[in-house]
């Protein structure tokens, strides 16, 4: 494939498994085409690598990142886990199965230290503006800023583009009647970083995912007076402490009192919208957009990452789906790209393409719970890892199974819980200390008397 080049966009868990898996070709002898990785923070890490900044940038950018300083992982680090790089190996030692974002960083960066050449791939401050496919040279055109520099590059020409940008990162901020004269503070849980800002607080939770569910719990730990979350379509339904109650939608705001559906009413001191995320890519062409929700099997992208739409079969998203798996997955998808642009692996004919892409879809649509979607998402990987000759079983389903039900026991506790490594067979010790009383989640507070 000499002198052939793929632009990469993104250095997030997603882009990174794609240099990882790229450069372990290239150590097996193949010839994997040049990688140029444009990210646009200044490290890497994607939403793992925080920052207290909301709204803009220091280059007036949009701020990537909408994770907040006290994250604990929010389902078990064994279902997530890298064969090749297990816990064990980075930390030399068993550690407990939920981690805090601190700990889980450090653990991401410990595999992409190992590949010691992964750095020089990536141009850091750099944010991709359009990418165009040149039908007659088929091709893609990439125009890119270099922002410490404030200079729009010349277009550069690539053969294939892997997009890694991530999707949680554009807030879907719906409006109420009367919101615009609350005299309290509002926002999108995209600008959330510190719970310690909202103790003694009254809080209103628009919104029944998991930014409202882990959004309150973080709140609640962090001593939030009291804190209501409504919802639309139903409510979470956890066995919540006394500080934490739910209601039906919110109908109307009139000066700080807020009024629901079953007609009760609060009054908040702040309103955080928990109303996800846009699917948003404006940086490419629209024949190369992905569009829509946040779904299991986006309904354009073949094995969950070939762009189908144009682009002819040289376009890939990774990580662009909704996850219960994260980091395994994403390895695997970078894997089944880096090998079909390698030609080891190939798309069948359009039609066959659009009927194996049918399959999924009405699957998706089948789908009755969260048990039906793990074994969703579950047979989908699987079916990547393999014919992407992955070589590693990475069905994690009964470890999020059992997961869920542990949440639904008690949501207080299902961090607490221990499981056991797929790779390595060792049973994670529990943490020193339960979740909802450890307030210090550095690196060096979590590994204490492991
Ligand atoms: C609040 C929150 C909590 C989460 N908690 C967990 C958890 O506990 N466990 C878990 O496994 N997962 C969690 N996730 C899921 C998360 O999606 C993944 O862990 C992971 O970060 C996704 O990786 P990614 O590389 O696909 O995207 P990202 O991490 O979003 O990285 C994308 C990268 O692309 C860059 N980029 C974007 N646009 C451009 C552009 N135009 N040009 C150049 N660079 C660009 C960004 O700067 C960023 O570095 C959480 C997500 C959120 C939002």
């Amino acid at each position: 494939m000499a002198g052939k080049r793929i632009c990469l966009i993104g250095a997030g868990p997603s882009g990174m498994s794609v240099l990882y898996q790229a450069e372990k070709l290239r150590k097996e002898g193949r010839d994997v085409p040049e990688i140029v990785c444009y990210e646009k923070q200044s490290n890497w890490g994607g939403l793992w690598n925080y920052t207290w900044r909301t709204g803009l940038d220091e280059y007036g950018e949009p701020v990537h990142s909408s994770m907040y300083r006290h994250l604990w992982s929010n389902g078990p680090k064994e279902a997530l886990e890298l064969p090749d790089y297990t816990f064990e190996d980075h930390y030399g030692k068993p550690i407990a199965s939920f981690p805090s974002r601190e700990v889980l960083f450090d653990y991401l960066k410990g595999r992409w230290k190992k590949e010691e050449s992964l750095r020089k791939c990536i141009l850091f401050n750099h944010v991709v503006r359009n990418v165009d496919y040149n039908d007659s040279t088929d091709n893609f055109t990439v125009v890119a800023k270099n922002l410490k520099e404030d200079k729009l590059l010349p277009p550069e020409v690539y053969d294939y583009v892997v997009v890694a940008s991530g999707h949680f990162s554009t807030p879907n901020v719906p409006s109420f009647p009367g919101i615009e004269t609350f005299p309290g503070n509002v926002l999108h849980a995209h600008d959330f970083r510190d719970a310690e800002a909202y103790r003694s607080k009254r809080l209103l939770m628009i919104g029944s995912s998991y930014s409202a569910e882990d959004i309150a719990l973080q709140c609640a730990k962090y001593g939030a007076s009291s804190i209501v979350c409504t919802w639309r379509t139903k409510p979470m339904g956890f066995k919540w402490p006394s500080t934490i109650t739910e209601r039906a939608l919110l109908t109307r705001i009139e000066g700080s009192t807020c009024y629901f559906n079953d007609g009760s009413r609060f009054e908040p001191d702040v309103i955080m919208f928990c109303t996800g995320y846009l699917i948003s890519y404006p940086f490419l062409a629209e024949n190369l957009r992905l569009r829509g929700r946040n779904i299991l099997f986006p309904e354009t992208l073949y094995k969950n990452t070939l762009w189908t739409e144009g682009g002819n079969k040289k376009l890939f998203y990774i990580g662009a789906q909704d996850q219960y798996y994260t980091f395994s997955m994403f390895d695997a998808q970078a894997l089944w790209a880096v090998k079909f642009i390698l030609g080891d692996i190939q798309a069948p004919d359009c039609e066959e393409m659009r009927a194996v892409l049918k399959h999924w879809i009405e699957k998706n649509q089948s789908l009755r719970d969260c048990h039906d979607e793990i074994n969703f998402q579950t047979e989908i990987l699987v079916d990547l890892a393999k014919e992407s000759g992955y070589g590693y079983d990475l069905d994690c389903s009964d470890m999020f199974h059992e997961w869920e039900h542990h949440k639904h026991e008690d949501i207080l506790t299902y961090r607490d819980k221990s499981f056991a490594s797929k790779f390595t067979g060792t049973q994670s010790p529990l943490h020193h200390c339960t979740f909802m009383k450890a307030f210090d989640d550095s690196v060096e507070a979590y590994l204490k008397n492991i």
